[in-house]
């Protein structure tokens, strides 16, 4: 897939723009890859369909490597859709003691691990007291199999009681929780093999005398789309308010998490990753993206790729500077970057030596405002002129700054600074300063 990909995006960084064609048979193979991770149909299609808006939109502006830019907006914009507005996924509210959390899921999707290892999460990590209780009456053995894990990571259970119900059970452990001073109360749920109106039911009941401040759904990273249903079913029920995703150790490409992200709305909050107790991770979502489009290795490609060509750039301007040549061209260029950079100021305060010129320039106010206005001035110059700057007489100037909307003593101060930036730059030319500059810059 990686090489499918890569081959479009080949093509693509050879043209100078970025046409709606090739913006479309790229993402024709992005749309295969979301496919082949397992993210449902409809929201792969909504999702190329996002992408394309955007890359339409932006490849007009910049013409740097249209390929570059798809993978970057693509890349982007599956970040932006599994992270949502959440802002810290591993943040679960558990103030007001005793806060139940409750865990809801299909049968072996790996709902008793991740309560034990949500558990010894908040006590080792919070320092919160917690109370586990297993409320599956269904399973043989599995309240013993959560008791024994409580064993295994410090954590107490409620002790067993053969023959109450789930919500019986749920109620104990309101009370316990209570007494016992516990910070934090987990209620492990039975689970099914296909959702049943049971199921739901029951879970309706036990959320409903224990009130949980977290339900917490979790589905199998590794069952795809599937996992998208499930999920609609219990949060239209039950009503969820965060997915953990287990299994994301093993093979799968991970799209069911943007599947679920995007049909249900709901926040990823964790994931799984292995059978062991400390096998919990906060949700990443750059990590996911990276794995559902498997284009790990074509985003650090083109990050380096990029990276090569500024420092290409970059030596040829340096051996110009080195020369005594510094025109208005390289000044526009400089500017160019400055405000890519963050603007003056940032750029001054990357460079060796040059402390005072960055005093002169914030007390000049030069935000980006006013070097978008410089580059104005210089775009308004002839070729010749801005090769040679020094030929500009006075009724030049005047038509010059009229053309870019501007005073004469507004062009007068770009000149003075390009007088000032090409000696200091002489200066530094020859003292080898230039490349560790140029270095620090890049
Ligand atoms: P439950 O029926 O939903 O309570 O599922 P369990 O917690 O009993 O887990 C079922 C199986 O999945 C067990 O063998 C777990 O060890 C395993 N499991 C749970 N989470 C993960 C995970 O993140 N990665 C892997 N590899 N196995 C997991
Ligand atoms: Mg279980």
């Amino acid at each position: 897939l990686s090489e499918r990909l890569s081959g479009v995006f080949d093509r693509l960084t050879k043209q100078g723009a970025l046409s709606d064609e090739d913006v479309k048979t790229a993402l024709r193979e992005v749309r295969v890859a979301l496919l082949e991770a397992d993210v449902s149909l409809p929201v792969a299609r909504d999702f190329v369909k996002r992408v394309q808006d955007k890359a339409t939109g932006q490849a007009v502006t910049k013409s740097v490597t249209p390929g570059q830019q798809v993978v970057k907006i693509v890349h982007d914009e599956l970040v932006h859709t599994l992270a949502g507005d959440t802002e810290d996924p591993g943040k679960l509210r558990i103030d007001s003691p005793p806060a139940p959390i409750l865990m809801v899921g299909l049968q072996g999707s790996g709902k008793t691990t991740t309560t034990a290892k949500l558990a010894k999460r908040l006590k080792d990590r919070d320092g919160k007291r917690v109370l586990m209780a297993s409320l599956d009456t269904n399973r043989p053995a599995a309240m013993e199999q959560l008791q024994i894990l409580g064993v295994q990571i410090g954590v107490d259970t409620l002790p067993i009681v053969k023959g109450e119900t789930p919500v019986q059970i749920a109620r104990r452990a309101k009370t316990q929780a209570s007494l016992g001073g516990y910070d934090v109360y987990m209620l492990d749920t039975a689970g099914r093999l296909h959702i049943d109106q049971e199921l739901i039911q029951q879970a309706a009941e036990v959320r409903d005398v224990t009130n949980p401040r977290e339900t917490l759904l979790v589905v199998d990273g590794l069952t795809g789309q599937d996992a998208v249903n499930v999920a609609t079913e219990f949060d239209d029920k039950i009503g969820v308010t965060g997915v953990v995703l287990t299994r994301m150790d093993g093979d799968g490409r991970g799209g069911a998490a943007l599947s679920m992200r995007a049909v249900t709305g709901k926040p990823i909050r964790f994931v799984g990753l292995g059978e062991k107790m400390d096998a919990l991770e906060t949700f990443e979502p750059e990590r996911i993206a990276g794995r559902i489009l498997g284009m790990g290795d074509i985003v650090a490609l083109v990050e380096k790729a990029q990276q090569t060509l500024e420092a290409e750039q970059a030596e040829r301007m340096m051996k110009r500077f080195q020369k005594g040549q510094f025109n208005m061209n390289d000044l526009r260029q400089q500017l160019e970057q400055m405000i890519k950079m963050g603007g003056m100021e940032g750029l001054m305060g990357m460079m060796p030596g040059m402390g005072k010129m960055q005093k002169q320039v914030a007390e000049a106010g030069m935000d980006d405002k006013v070097i978008t206005r410089q580059i104005a001035l210089i775009q308004s110059m002839t070729k010749k002129e801005r090769a040679n700057p020094q030929i500009l007489q006075a009724s030049r100037k005047k038509r010059i700054a009229q053309g870019a909307g501007m005073e004469v003593s507004d062009l007068n101060k770009l000149l003075k600074m390009h007088r000032q930036m090409a000696d200091m730059m002489k200066k530094m030319g020859k003292g080898g300063m230039m490349k560790k500059m140029m270095g620090q810059m890049m």
